[in-house]
């Protein structure tokens, strides 16, 4: 008895060589990594409180990425290998290079994720008054479930731009001492009629006003006196008025500091997870690079949350153009460096849950725990719309991440028919480079509070370091 159960069977070694090793994730590390897993993820969470909108990230990033010596591109400067740099484009977007020992000349090193999270965008004229209450009328933006977002704590974040030039950066609602704002709910002892109607018709997007506040400017007897009081509160803290509202970028987005969560403190719950969990792992490899073969390129993108077009969205020109000046500088068409180039899209995916199971096709779902999970196709509907990584590229990147000992896995958004949705790696696939999915499989994605697990926010960095320094 003793040596059959030290020997394993002809079947279990078998198995061993032939089967996808299923362990949990957890048991597959060492303790080392699940303690490296916890203090890489202090400072993320830091970054979630400070990054909630794409432009504190750009802001976060460049900070970042100067202290660790990036100078600010200038294509009129030539680079030498070991040179850092970064591209600021419009405070939303922003680019960061290490210059390879080889240059342009094999291609490049992408790693691409997106800093601007599903919100509720202000409308250019929010402000109105009803009954004794202001509210302001808000357009969300990206895919959000619209019930998930009345009675949780709203935080007023962006900038109001002012005709002679200067820009107002707006925060309110993160400070304990600030106040925070709401979108209301019917009560259940009256909800018969709402809770009767299916939940896209129960709330939709003009349910979702923000109650800003319910005092009448002092005691004089004039019309719409709460809204009055809003403006002028507005104009002694920041100096601007009803008017230049239409001149802003304001984003209400939950008032909630990301937390450990369970037990065991192995998860993280926050706001914004989609997808800076993915932009910070991507920051830190980008700041972790020194002298790699092929000059990396990690670009920190806006708009991927409603579709990617715009000028700081990832349908724009700019990873292009900086492409091409860097090409150039090499003595190299753009072109010809686009075809050699390789790219992880660092995008997050749906983290298999128990209590949606219906849901997945457990077989191809990614779990948490279980590392950065690669998504060879994304899209909907057969494949539509999704670039769907090579095989042979699929193959170079189990490679890099195997050779490293980084943990990763495999997912698929859910059931075929279940769904779907898309990232920005198809549009990287169509400059004719090489591209696949790579990221933080996620419970609740795009609610006000999303959930990861702390060892696959680590392994999706050891992914994108590996990548990026790999030959
Ligand atoms: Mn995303
Ligand atoms: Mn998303």
């Amino acid at each position: 008895m003793e040596n059959e159960a030290k020997e394993k069977s002809q079947a279990a070694q078998l198995k061993e060589k032939l089967f996808i090793n299923k362990k949990n994730g957890c048991r597959k590390v060492s303790s080392d990594d699940i303690i490296r897993a916890d203090e890489f993820c202090e400072e993320y969470k830091n970054f979630l409180d400070h990054a909630k909108i794409e432009r504190e990230a750009v802001i976060y990033a460049i900070e970042a990425a100067q202290n660790a010596g990036f100078t600010e591109y200038d294509h009129t400067m030539t680079y030498e290998p070991g040179d850092k740099v970064y591209v600021n484009n419009r405070g939303k977007a922003v680019m960061l290079a290490v210059i390879g020992k080889n240059g342009t000349h094999n291609g490049v090193r992408l790693g691409i994720a997106h800093i601007d999270s599903p919100r509720l965008d202000l409308k250019p004229k929010p402000l109105y008054e009803a009954n004794d209450l202001a509210l302001f009328k808000t357009h969300y933006y990206g895919g959000i479930k619209k019930y998930q977002w009345p009675t949780i704590p709203l935080a007023l974040h962006g900038v109001v731009a002012l005709k002679n030039g200067s820009n107002i950066t707006v925060t309110i609602g993160e400070d304990e001492s600030d106040p925070c704002f709401c979108v209301t709910d019917l009560l259940p002892h009256l909800a018969v009629e709402q809770m009767s109607q299916v939940m896209t018709k129960a709330f939709n997007g003009e349910h979702l006003n923000v109650l800003v506040a319910s005092r009448p400017f002092n005691e004089d007897e004039e019309s719409e006196s709460v809204k009055l009081n809003v403006l002028s509160i507005l104009f002694e803290k920041y100096g601007f008025a009803e008017e230049d509202f239409l001149s802003a970028d304001l984003h209400m987005v939950p008032a909630l500091k990301a937390r450990d969560l369970g037990f065991d403190r192995s998860m993280i719950g926050a706001y914004g997870h989609d997808d800076k969990v993915c932009a910070y792992p991507a920051l830190m490899a980008a700041l972790d690079t020194e002298m790699p073969d092929s000059t990396v390129i990690t670009v920190l993108t806006d708009r991927e949350e409603i579709g990617s077009d715009g000028n700081t969205g990832m349908k724009s020109t700019f990873l292009a153009d900086f492409i091409a000046d860097l090409a150039q500088a090499d003595g190299e068409q753009a072109r010809h460096v686009l075809r050699k180039s390789t790219c992880l899209s660092a995008d997050v995916n749906a983290a298999y849950d128990p209590t949606y199971a219906s849901a997945f096709e457990a077989n191809n779902s990614s779990f948490i725990n279980n590392g950065a999970v690669i998504t060879k196709y994304t899209g909907s509907g057969g494949k539509y719309s999704t670039s769907d990584a090579s095989a042979e590229y699929m193959a170079k990147v189990r490679r890099i991440l195997d050779d490293a000992g980084v943990l990763w896995q495999t997912g698929e958004l859910g059931k075929v028919d279940g769904g779907g949705g898309g990232t920005i790696a198809k549009f990287v696939a169509n400059y004719n480079a090489d591209v696949v999915d790579l990221g933080v499989p996620v419970l609740s994605m795009h609610a006000p509070m999303e959930v990861v697990s702390k060892l696959d926010v680590y392994m999706t960095y050891r992914a994108l370091f590996e990548f990026y320094r790999a030959e």
